[in-house]
């Protein structure tokens, strides 16, 4: 048969039948839509449906879809080199995202190892802190310490890291290296700080100082592990117990970095820089895998000074040339934009939009930080149900558990804001209902 010619049921069978989706059965699958094709904010489904894209395909399209700027980037590339193995071979792709890197994130960060995902950055991460810790003579030193409702990925260490109870660690048990957990923040961007909360942090700190290698967190927003806002003096306060009890920060800003919570990285709400930066999601504006781990010259050269002298990971398609070049045009476009202002319209548009939902039987909470929006609900919503009334409205919106929460691409204007965040009311008014 035609490749052509194959339908949307045909393909919708076959996928129910043959293919995983992220955290799903693959015997008993929740519904899935075809999709087309995409421009702009608007996702288009082989049936000809148009979607409001509310979630920038996971944080990372924050320039919409087909952006002629990085399809240009990557044909342009893509006529001249692929891919080509990083040992041993360097180029201009990789050197130049890396000078942007280094330029642009916080102080003091000068040392890149490009990777291919987020949960690979964080995997990487943790070893260079291990790593760092081990070549200083601290062999006890290799245990993290980090905060509950936390996510930093899907990978075993990265897993080791998440939020224990929504991170499923009790079906790990035994495997999962079992680490140190501090109570969440409960003071929020925006509150006046109580000291109070950082106590349990502090504790743990104080007490396992010594068999600590890293405090690995979220800065400011800690995403799929609750959506929750918590303040900068959070942040400054572990920055500065880090410091005094000679353990390394690392800031996992891959769902945060490139301006997404108001400030470039979310670091800079509180004027701090972690020892270790990782960054990924929206770093190639959604359209390659592409992640990377931004360190210090102290652990990078402490590392490199003691045997083995070299950092263990090398992986295939480090440096992806492909990747690395729209990267370098997605963080061009980000930074020779008016961002600042334009995240600031989205955060009032998505305030103004998602306040009136306070007031709905069902929800607990609205909160809007940046370009991201949040209901919490009171209970859990049922996903088929929802995503279809969602769907219906002509919007794409993937809430879950009790939250259902929108990040569009930055490029979403205010009357396509408004029929998002109107969608969000109507829907989540029903849910209050049933
Ligand atoms: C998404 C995410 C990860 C994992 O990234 P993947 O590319 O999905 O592996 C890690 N940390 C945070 C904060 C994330 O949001």
């Amino acid at each position: 048969m035609e490749k052509s010619q194959v339908t949307t049921k045909e393909l919708l069978d076959y996928d129910r039948n043959h293919l995983w989706h992220p955290y799903t059965s693959i015997t008993e699958p929740l519904p899935v839509y075809a999709v087309e094709s995409a421009e702009g904010v608007r996702i288009r489904l082989t049936d000809g449906r148009e979607l409001i894209d509310g979630m920038a395909s996971w944080w990372s399209v924050i320039h919409g879809y087909n952006n002629p700027v990085l399809t240009s980037a990557l044909q342009k590339q893509a006529a001249k080199l692929s891919h080509v193995m990083f040992g041993g071979l360097t180029h201009k792709p990789a050197v130049e995202l890396s000078k942007l890197l280094v330029d642009h994130s916080p102080e003091g960060l000068d040392k890149v190892f490009l990777c291919d995902s987020g949960s690979v950055a964080v995997e990487v991460a943790m070893k260079m802190a291990m790593q760092y810790q081990f070549a200083r003579g601290f062999k006890g030193k290799n245990r993290f310490l980090t905060i509950r409702s936390g996510y930093h990925g899907d990978t075993f260490h990265a897993m080791s890291v998440c939020d224990p109870v929504s991170g499923m660690h009790q079906i790990y048990k035994g495997v999962l290296p079992e680490y140190y957990f501090a109570d969440r923040p409960e003071c929020r961007f925006g509150d006046s700080w109580n000291p109070d909360d950082i106590e349990s942090f502090r504790c743990l700190i104080k007490e396992y100082k010594h068999e600590l290698c890293a405090v690995i967190l979220e800065p400011i927003v800690q995403g799929a592990g609750g959506m929750r806002f918590y303040h900068p003096e959070y942040l400054r306060m572990a920055r500065k117990l880090c410091t005094e009890s000679d353990v390394l920060l690392i800031a996992d800003e891959i769902a945060t970095g490139f301006g997404r919570s108001g400030e470039l990285f979310a670091c800079n709400h509180a004027g701090i820089s972690p020892d270790i930066l990782c960054l990924g999601k929206a770093m190639t504006g959604g359209y390659l895998t592409l992640a990377a781990v931004l360190a210090t010259d102290k652990v990078g050269t402490t590392i490199s000074g003691t045997d083995p002298g070299v950092f263990m990971h090398g992986p295939t398609f480090m440096g992806n040339p492909l990747a690395c070049s729209v990267a370098v045009a997605s963080l061009n476009l980000l930074l020779e934009s008016n961002w600042k202002s334009n995240i600031q319209r989205i955060q009032g548009a998505l305030l103004k939009g998602l306040t009136p939902c306070c007031y709905l039987q069902g929800v607990a909470d609205v909160r809007v930080l940046g370009a991201i929006g949040v209901v919490e609900l009171r209970s859990p919503v049922d996903m088929a149900d929802i995503q279809a009334k969602f769907v219906e409205r002509g919007v794409w919106v993937r809430p879950f558990g009790k939250l259902v929460y929108v990040m569009p691409p930055y490029c979403m204007t205010n009357e396509d804001l408004a029929i998002l965040t109107n969608a969000i009311c109507e829907v989540v008014s029903l849910e209050g209902n049933s």
